[in-house]
């Protein structure tokens, strides 16, 4: 370990994120010991590293059928589908892999009340009862008050209204409970403080421990659920892979009444041209989500557009339980096709809902619209276990 990194890593870890008493060796070739980890009833976190190694590789075949009678042992046939909305696409922060970044030449838009009316009418029209709201960093265009306002229109249409926006503070939190969140996306984008530091040039966002903490603040300030997540590509992908496991089990034994999911979103073509640095394959992403699986065998895993059709097609209920549809990732994309680009990354599959849908029944799935009741809207009152 370098000295640069000793220093960085003594700064503050919470436990569960600690890697000084035993951080796995990833680097486990034993074959037997590989699929013994894939068979286990009640992996541990040395066999989660020994399936996310390359050597785990050549038993895909193996975990992908663990992976399936486990998603369906806990999910049925069912696959719940939400659709993303980008309510606004100011920001000033310095993400080296973000096509909205401050310093990049993209048009700015915020949508007003009225607009968000026609996106929600037109959301509202697929049949659509999750929605997730999207904005850039906190900004005067698009502040906790704009996003309150959002969410209680957002809530006059649909049941799930959750939001994939900046951190913010715990009576923030509330406040949009409120209004009628029931949920909180937030990519700690990697857990590699060094790399996280290098892809954060500038801005609110390079606070690492304040974003690693904000999953907590939300579920304090009354949110229900948790999506979290690591961008495949920016650092070691197995150590992040690791770190969300452990982040998500933390979160699971706090807050234990909360929900929790993660989502596997690789770095995607985008304005500004970044590439990954650890480029992320279609079989080293099924091995993730199949290890990921195993190990959690009932949080929601969860697949986005931003993928292609035949990997999301190889994936629906394969480990997969939970998947994006139909989304635009333009400010005004439900309403208004407009030529000029503001999204923030370019999605791969277009494909309308009723096509989607037909897939998924060709498979033997159950999309689902609606998995969640406004009725049950009150905000969660949790404080969390030790
Ligand atoms: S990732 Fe988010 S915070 Fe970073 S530049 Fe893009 S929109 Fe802004």
């Amino acid at each position: 370990m370098s000295p640069k990194r000793a220093l960085h890593l003594m700064k503050e870890l919470p436990e569960w994120l600690d890697p000084t008493p035993w951080f796995p060796n990833t680097e486990s070739t034993d074959k037997r010991a590989i699929q013994s980890a894939i068979l286990s009833e009640n992996p541990t976190e040395r066999e989660l590293a020994m399936m996310l190694s390359p050597a785990a590789g050549e038993f895909l075949e193996l975990m992908a059928q663990r992976a399936q009678a486990i998603t369906r042992r806990h999910f049925g046939r069912t696959v719940s589908l939400y659709t993303p909305l980008y309510l606004s696409n100011f920001c000033n922060g310095g993400c080296l892999y973000c096509g909205i970044a401050g310093d990049r030449r993209a048009k700015r838009a915020v949508l007003d009340k009225e607009q968000l009316h026609h996106e929600m009418q037109a959301i509202k029209d697929l049949h659509l009862e999750e929605l997730v709201l999207l904005t850039g960093e906190r900004m005067p265009e698009a502040d906790v008050p704009y996003l309150r306002d959002c969410v209680a229109i957002t809530a006059e249409y649909i049941h799930n209204v959750n939001i994939e926006v900046f951190p913010m503070s715990e009576p923030e939190y509330r406040e949009l409970a409120d209004a009628g969140c029931t949920g909180v996306t937030l990519y700690q984008e990697t857990y590699d403080q060094i790399v996280y530091e290098k892809m954060h040039r500038w801005g609110d966002k390079r606070d690492f421990f304040s974003r690693l903490d904000a999953p907590d603040r939300a579920l304090r300030g009354g949110m229900r659920t948790i999506g979290m997540g690591a961008l495949l590509g920016l650092a070691d992908p197995l150590h992040d892979m690791l770190c969300v496991y452990r982040h998500a089990k933390y979160l699971l034994k706090k807050y234990w009444k909360a929900g929790v999911s993660i989502s596997f979103p690789r770095i995607q073509p985008q304005l500004g041209g970044f590439a990954a640095d650890y480029p992320i394959d279609e079989k080293m992403l099924a091995q993730y989500i199949f290890a990921l699986r195993i190990c959690l065998p009932d949080v929601p895993l969860v697949l986005s557009t931003r993928e292609p059709q035949r990997v999301r097609d190889g994936m629906a209920g394969l480990g997969i339980s939970k998947m994006s549809v139909a989304s635009k990732t333009t400010v005004g994309g439900y309403s208004d096709d407009s030529e000029e680009s503001t999204e923030q990354f370019s999605i791969s599959d277009e494909r309308t809902i009723p096509d989607f849908c037909e897939m998924l029944k060709e498979k033997g799935l159950e999309p689902v619209f609606k998995n969640w009741d406004s009725t049950y809207r009150e905000p969660a009152h949790y404080h969390g276990t030790t």
